[in-house]
């Protein structure tokens, strides 16, 4: 068991990559704070991780919004005494020139993909210094090493989250607190599938196009990216700081 008795927040926890992870997270012996906008889906969840004699809490809040992300390290201190993994999981993703975007959409993606991110280290992170020990999961995306046709906005949200990871390593690394960053490429997910209804008439074309810009004949599954977190998570990555780790089936290399 690789996180027996750790305590872990993992944000959009109710579908995908999240989800993977948190049913995961928890075989591991980890209590896991189930976190989402969607209550139906972040309860699912629960009841998958329970169901496998797991331990896990839902909290619906949005990751936007200050008062609800405060309200759930509360939460979760009140419930399980501490928190020691925060996977800042959540995001949308976003087609589309920069000249097709409309600005409710661009401010939408930016905060989600980024104040979302921001908002659960702000408060979560004064735990962790307290504590002189924690790790913080970042999600950002091989977009944002490589350029990626009509995928501007949300490459700029991921890359955002790449520079974070790397300053708050080093202003948190004194703390006693590791922060890496997760670089999937393309890993099939509903999140995948909406793009996937939206850019191509034949979804059979939107696969050979994924699989051509990969080095990998096989496409990206949500475990690949949920056994890497569990990299992250572990002391098995404890001389990993401020990383970027890829699970892009050699897209970024190839
Ligand atoms: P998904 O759509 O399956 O799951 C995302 C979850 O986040 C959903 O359950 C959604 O309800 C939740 N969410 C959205 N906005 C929220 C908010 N404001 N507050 C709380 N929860 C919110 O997506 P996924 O494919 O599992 O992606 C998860 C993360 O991985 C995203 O950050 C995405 O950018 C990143 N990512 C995905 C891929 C991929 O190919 N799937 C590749 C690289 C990076």
């Amino acid at each position: 068991m690789r996180l027996q008795d750790q305590v872990c927040i993992i944000t959009g926890a109710g579908s995908g990559i999240g989800q993977t992870t948190a049913i995961l997270f928890a075989a591991e012996g980890a209590s896991v704070i189930v976190n989402d906008l969607d209550e139906a889906k972040g309860e699912e969840t629960v009841r998958q991780i329970e169901a496998n004699g797991g331990t896990a809490l839902f909290i619906r809040a949005d990751v936007t919004k200050p008062d609800e992300v405060k309200a759930m390290t509360e939460q979760s201190i009140a419930r399980f005494g501490r928190i020691d993994v925060l996977f800042n999981n959540a995001g949308i993703s976003g087609v589309g020139m920069l000249h097709e975007i409309e600005p409710d959409f661009w401010d939408r993606i930016m905060s989600i993909n980024i104040k979302g991110v921001y908002l659960p280290s702000k408060y979560v992170i004064p735990h962790m210094m307290e504590r002189r020990k924690g790790v913080v999961i970042q999600m950002s995306s091989c977009v944002a090493e490589i350029g990626l046709a009509r995928r501007a906005s949300y490459a700029a949200t991921k890359g955002a989250v790449l520079a974070l990871t790397k300053s708050m390593q080093v202003d948190y690394a004194p703390y006693g607190i590791r922060v890496n960053a997760l670089l999937p490429g393309t890993i099939l997910t509903p999140f995948v599938e909406g793009y996937l209804r939206q850019s191509y008439d034949d979804p059979a074309a939107g696969l050979d196009s994924i699989r051509g810009r990969q080095l990998s004949e096989e496409l990206g599954r949500p475990e690949d990216v949920a056994r890497a977190a569990l990299f992250l998570a572990s002391d098995d990555s404890k001389f990993m700081m401020g990383s970027p780790l890829y699970i892009d089936g050699g897209v970024v290399f190839g």
